[in-house]
């Protein structure tokens, strides 16, 4: 125990919430709170919100956590996930009610509004303090209290930081552990993304010092697959993946249809846009697939080339430098197309990048 509280304070500094004091004499009576994070969520916005969700809870606050839509089964192991209130139809009330109430309204893993559709108004509006903790680029800073930095590989690392800049370290039990662990371990590719800097293995090395489990924790996100989902990578890799030598580009398209085949669930296309980069020479990556309403597209990159910058111009998307995402409203057909018709753009940088 003790060393992992050694190496935290020989460790690089972290970056401090803004106006740390205030926000701690904030919490320094009970709460009502709502912790909030993006679409879709991946293990880094559900472990983040759900380890802050149970350290809140320890402090005697009384926090939700709502998200703007369901998350993948391989997920619902986190302590917490059978009180999460998910954005559909039947919750519409409730969340804007919590959301009104709520005293604190804490966003997680995103930085701007509009990236959570109908709840990004409703927050705007409400009249609680907000707190933003991320790791994106390019913030909206619509918060009272920012807990925000792009050198951070995931946002559960800034919880973590935030938790011992409070002085509650010994509140991380092992269920707190799981899930922040949880989130550094998938935002880092499993600690191999040039995200990965030494603080993230001391963040590590700390939550399993308070607990944290990562053989149970990989083994849970990652080996947990379905039968379909593995034959669909099957497909994916044998059938769908497309090289472009000339752009030192790899991309995968799928309809709804194809995922339909093998009874796609929510979740079961994450990763797959790796595949693409673990191509030798490839540079830039693309996974574009169907969504109910509209099309998604999922961006890796090595080294300098920006998916944040392609995402955000092209895509309406961003998110970090080589992991980005962005979406579109025409046809599977036409985002491809409008993909391929921009690439050349980017031909020289992708060719002369070799900074990987
Ligand atoms: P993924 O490809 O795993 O869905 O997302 C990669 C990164 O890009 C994540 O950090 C995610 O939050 C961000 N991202 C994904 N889709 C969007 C989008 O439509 N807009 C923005 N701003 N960021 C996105
Ligand atoms: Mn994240």
């Amino acid at each position: 125990m003790e060393y992992g509280l050694k190496i935290f304070i020989f460790a690089p500094r972290f970056v401090a919430m803004t106006h740390l004091e205030e926000f701690r004499e904030l919490i320094s009576t009970p709460r009502r709170m709502a912790i909030v994070t993006h679409y879709k969520p991946d293990a880094d916005a559900l472990g983040s919100s759900l380890g802050l969700w149970a350290f809140l809870k320890k402090l005697g606050h009384a926090p939700v956590v709502i998200t703007p839509s369901d998350y993948p089964a391989f997920l619902h192991w986190m302590p917490g996930h059978p009180e999460v209130i998910i954005s559909d139809d039947k919750n519409e009330e409730l969340i804007s009610r919590k959301i009104q109430e709520a005293e604190v309204i804490f966003c997680l893993d995103f930085s701007a509004l509009n990236r959570i559709n109908h709840l990004g108004d409703l927050i705007r509006k409400a009249s609680a303090k907000k707190v933003l903790i991320d790791h994106h680029l390019e913030p909206e800073h619509f918060a009272d209290f920012e807990q925000w930095n792009i050198k951070s590989a995931s946002t559960a690392g800034l919880v973590y930081e935030l938790i011992l800049d409070l002085g509650h370290r010994d509140a991380i039990d092992a269920a707190i552990a799981d899930c922040l662990y949880a989130g550094l371990m998938t935002d880092t590719g499993g600690f191999r993304h040039n995200n990965t800097r030494q603080e993230e293995f001391i963040i590590a090395a700390d939550l399993v010092a308070r607990g944290a489990n990562p053989t149970r924790v990989a083994k849970l996100i990652y080996d947990n697959n379905t039968l379909d989902r593995l034959r669909l990578t099957g497909y994916v890799l044998k059938d769908k993946l497309t090289v472009l030598p000339e752009f030192k580009t790899a991309y995968i398209v799928l309809s709804q249809d194809e995922l339909r085949q093998f009874d796609s669930q929510s979740g079961d296309t994450e990763g797959f846009v790796n595949y693409g980069l673990s191509i030798e020479g490839i540079r830039l990556s693309v996974m574009i697939y169907e969504r109910k309403d509209e099309i998604k597209l999922s961006f890796r990159s090595m080294g300098d080339f920006s998916v944040n910058d392609l995402a955000r111009k092209h895509f309406n998307g961003g998110g970090h430098r080589n992991a980005a995402g962005g979406s579109s409203k025409t046809s599977l057909q036409e985002t491809l197309n409008r993909f391929l018709s921009v690439l050349p753009e980017y031909q020289q940088q992708l060719l002369e990048d070799n900074n990987v």
